[in-house]
């Protein structure tokens, strides 16, 4: 019997605001799952109480799965060392260069991987997801932020300071909006979820404007507070205008960034996850529109643009996927 292909991963996903675990089988199915709540400003002390708190609530519920775990694969909303599992960075905590791995190991007495969650998003389409057989793909993350992975010649590219496929900080609007890392028009200031939101409000905020006049009145077809970017995508299913055309300006923005990505790598396919992918018919057309407007089409024709295959559940399958992968290495 090989072990090596039989034995469960203990998933472990930690997001901004949420750390989701579960127990997945070789064939990264997730058998059983707990979410917990994060608060912001988190602490290396507290992230590990908390994962050893979900640990014993995941072993108590289902000893059996628990007892085929050999291992840990964990996912790191920021900057991660793969190789001495060290959590680096994350830009919403104070977390820096916290030996995650080597501790959790040691309270649990297997071995842990980590992994940035963004390429093991990418691992985990490549050995559970849609791109199997893909040698070559980009992955996008576009939730809160968006992130970038890349798989090239079937293996993670992670660049030569860990940092590669950061295609959320691409330009695409020259003094545009101020972004996270400091500078302005990047990706992720027009596409995630918050820019979605703040792209809508710009366009809306004018017929709020007490007074006299012909929109005076108006009600918002999403109602603040609590606007998100998912209600967004509601408003625009039910025919909001306004909606539709925020959705449409976030499928060019998208499509501008990977024409770059597109024409650098010449990927057999992109896989698009996170919470706003879940809404790609929304802006599907005006991606593929822009994409075919901005690449060399014919060094690219043959390119498939795609939602992953792992649904909501990517990075903890993809967290599975890491741990999997660990325990090939060793
Ligand atoms: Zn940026």
């Amino acid at each position: 019997m090989n072990l090596g292909t039989t034995r469960n991963v203990l998933a472990v996903d930690i997001g901004g605001s949420k750390l989701m675990a579960g127990i997945a089988d070789a064939g990264g199915n997730i058998l059983c799952r707990v979410k917990q709540p994060l608060k912001p400003d988190i602490t290396g002390e507290h992230i590990i109480s908390i994962i050893m708190e979900t640990v014993d609530l995941i072993r108590n519920r289902n000893p059996g799965a628990w007892e085929a775990v050999d291992c840990v694969g964990m996912t790191i909303p920021g900057l991660a060392d793969h190789e001495k599992g060290i959590w680096v960075y994350a830009c919403f905590s104070k977390i820096r260069d916290l030996p995650i791995a080597r501790i959790i190991s040691y309270e649990l007495n297997i071995p842990v991987f980590i992994e940035n969650d963004v390429n093991a998003c990418a691992l985990g389409e490549k050995m559970y997801g849609s791109c199997k057989g893909v040698n070559d793909f980009i992955w996008m993350t576009i939730s809160n932020g968006v992130g970038g992975a890349l798989v090239l010649n079937g293996e993670l590219y992670r660049g030569a300071y860990l940092n590669a496929g950061e295609i959320g900080h691409f330009n695409v609007m020259e003094g545009g909006y101020e972004c996270g890392c400091g500078n302005k028009g990047c990706l992720e200031a027009y596409a995630a979820g918050p820019a979605i939101v703040r792209r809508y409000l710009e366009r809306v905020k004018p017929v709020l404007t007490p007074g006299p006049g012909v929109n005076a009145g108006i009600k918002l077809p999403v109602s603040e507070p609590g606007i998100t970017a998912e209600k967004i995508a509601q408003a625009a299913e039910d025919g909001d205008e306004v909606s539709r055309e925020v959705f449409n300006e976030t499928g060019y923005y998208l499509g501008k960034a990977l024409s770059y990505a597109i024409n650098l790598v010449n990927p057999e396919k992109v896989i698009l996850g996170g919470g706003v992918s879940m809404s790609m018919h929304l802006f599907y057309e005006k991606l593929i529109k822009t994409i075919n407007d901005m690449v060399f089409l014919e060094a690219n024709k043959n390119i498939i643009i795609e939602k992953t295959a792992l649904g909501y559940e990517a990075a903890l399958i993809g967290a599975a996927a890491v741990g999997r992968k660990g325990m090939e290495r060793i």
